[in-house]
Formats: C-alpha cells, sequence, structure tokens
C-alpha cells in the first residue's frame, strides 16, 4: 500500500536537480535525508489554474495499483496545503525521445529491447484494465544513466496522467493524447462516439517503433486536421533509403500495430511473440539522415 501524509515532504526529503517539466508538475530529484536514497519527485501545484483535483486523484489510484519493473513505481504522496508531492522511482538514464535525438535513431537490437520493455509494461497495464493513452518517446524512461548498471537499457512507462481504467463494456470516449502518436478510433468523428478501448495503446507504441527506427514520425502534416486524415486513412510507408537497412520483421510488426481497425490490431501478447521482438538482430544498419519535412520526434 502506498503511503499517504498530509505534511512533511521539506522534514524527510531534500530537492535535488531539476528533471523536467510536465503540463501540470515539475519534477525535480529528492533524496530521503534519512536513508540518502534518491527518488523523482513530481511537484504539482494546487493553486494553479490548470489544477485539477479529480484528475489527480485518478492518477495516484491508478499509480497504487502499478507494481511492475517497466512502469514508473509511486512510492508515497505528500498531499499537503497547496502542492501535492508523489515520490516517484527515480529514472536517471532520461528519455527515449533524448536518446533518439542523440543517435539519429536506433539500431534495431536497441530499439527492440524498448520495445519489449515498453510491450511487457502494456501486456500488465491492460491485464489490470488500465490504459495509458499516452505512450510517446517523452513518457518512456531509462532507468539509470550508468552505462555499467544492467538498468542502463531498461525503460520504464511514465506518466499516467491521461491513463483510465477501462470497462469492458463501456469503452472510453475522451479525445486525448498527443496527436502523432494518437490512434484513429481517437480522432475520427465516427469512432469517437462508439467510444475506443485499450488498444489506441498498440496504435501508439507501433509509431514510437516507427520512430525509434528511422528518426521520424510514420504520419505528419502541417495542421492537425491533416494529420488525422493520414492517421485514419493509415496512410504511412517505408521510404527509401531510411527504411533499406531495416528488417522485413520490423517493418512487418509495424504494419500490424499500425492498423486502422482497432479489432485487427495486434493485442500486447501478440506483438511480444512477434519475430521482431523475439529474434536477434546481427546487423546493425547505416543510420541516413532523416529528412526534415516528416516532422520533429
Ligand atoms: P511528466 O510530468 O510526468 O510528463 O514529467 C515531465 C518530465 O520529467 C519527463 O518528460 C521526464 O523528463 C521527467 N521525469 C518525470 N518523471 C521522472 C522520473 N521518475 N525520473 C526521472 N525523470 C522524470
Amino acid at each position: 500500500m502506498t503511503a499517504h501524509w498530509r505534511i512533511g515532504f521539506h522534514k524527510n526529503f531534500e530537492f535535488g536537480k531539476t528533471l523536467g517539466r510536465g503540463t501540470f508538475a515539475k519534477v525535480k530529484v529528492a533524496r530521503h535525508k534519512t536513508t540518502g536514497t534518491c527518488f523523482a519527485v513530481k511537484i504539482i501545484d494546487k493553486q494553479s489554474a490548470s489544477f485539477k483535483r479529480e484528475s489527480l486523484k485518478s492518477e495516484i489510484v491508478l499509480m497504487r495499483q502499478v507494481i511492475h519493473p517497466n512502469c514508473l513505481r509511486l512510492h508515497g504522496v505528500y498531499d499537503e496545503k497547496s502542492k501535492c508531492f508523489l515520490i516517484l522511482d527515480l529514472a536517471s538514464g532520461g528519455t527515449v525521445l533524448d536518446r533518439i535525438i542523440e543517435n539519429d535513431c536506433f539500431k534495431e537490437n536497441d530499439a527492440k529491447k524498448v520495445s519489449k520493455d515498453v510491450l511487457t509494461a502494456i501486456e500488465y497495464l491492460h491485464s489490470l484494465g488500465i490504459s495509458h493513452r499516452d505512450l510517446k518517446p517523452e513518457n518512456l524512461l531509462y532507468a539509470s544513466n550508468d552505462p555499467q548498471s544492467p538498468d542502463y537499457t531498461t525503460v520504464k512507462v511514465a506518466d499516467f496522467g491521461l491513463s483510465k481504467i477501462f470497462v469492458e463494456k463501456q469503452p472510453m470516449r475522451t479525445v486525448c493524447g498527443s496527436p502523432n502518436y494518437v490512434a484513429p478510433e481517437v480522432v475520427d468523428p465516427y469512432c469517437i462516439s462508439i467510444g475506443y478501448g485499450p488498444e489506441v495503446d498498440i496504435w501508439s507504441m507501433g509509431i514510437v517503433i516507427y520512430v525509434m527506427l528511422c528518426g521520424f514520425l510514420p504520419f505528419y502534416a502541417d495542421s492537425n486536421a491533416e494529420l488525422f486524415r493520414l492517421i485514419c486513412a493509415g496512410d504511412f510507408s517505408f521510404p527509401s533509403p531510411y527504411w533499406d537497412g531495416i528488417s522485413e520483421s520490423a517493418k512487418q510488426l509495424i504494419r500490424k500495430m499500425l492498423v486502422v481497425n482497432p479489432k485487427r490490431r495486434l493485442s500486447p501478447s501478440q506483438c511480444l511473440a512477434h519475430s521482431c521482438v523475439l529474434a536477434d538482430q546481427k546487423a546493425p544498419h547505416l543510420r541516413q539522415h532523416r529528412p526534415q519535412a516528416r516532422g520533429s520526434t
């Protein structure tokens, strides 16, 4: 059970460096004064105009249930008068987005490890009835920044702010997520009136795998209206020369994840059983410059 206190954050913790900023919160390193253990602390300003009590409550309720090596763990909550502090695993290796930008894109083996970790997390979350709904490289964190650590290549899913517990017979209807990663059934006006299910996470992960392998987005347009049109049409390709050195099994996995009809999309366990995620890729492929016009990651 995650501990929950009304006071005492500053008595027990001291702040370290700032790790990042989200829409509603700031994230910093926090050192536990007695044990010296470092955590990440998400600081939510309850007096800010954008603060939504119900969203915070549901993020906490949901995160309390999540205990998995590939998901950030919530260790405690200090719900004080003007601020709420969420004590989380410290994932010091930065985001998958940082590493894509550093390297232009990933070798297939590195992308495979990220895919395996995140798909394992998605399989676990869906088994709990949780849909993440905002998977993207910015929300995938490397557990460690130490190349000698076994956790250097371990990825943890972060930011459960848009996550939702889904009920089989009650489809989700909230339009949410990040435009470039959102599934067709979320942005198609007809589909959204019917509602959608946790398959949206597989679509987003298909986009993440595509971006990791080539460094640019499969769907890109200058306006959201055009972007959503392309997404709903499932209109993407593997342009040469950027995809020439990438295995057929990786392309096949992406094709089976980026299926417009959510019922025909692979499930998390089918993705994990796919040869692209299972097999070792022997030959690292040559990196090329990515085209500018396809959007940044
Ligand atoms: P969020 O508000 O959860 O989107 O977090 C904003 C940013 O803070 C992320 O993109 C990360 O760069 C960083 N961050 C969030 N949580 C952690 C964590 N547990 N460990 C390290 N960095 C984090």
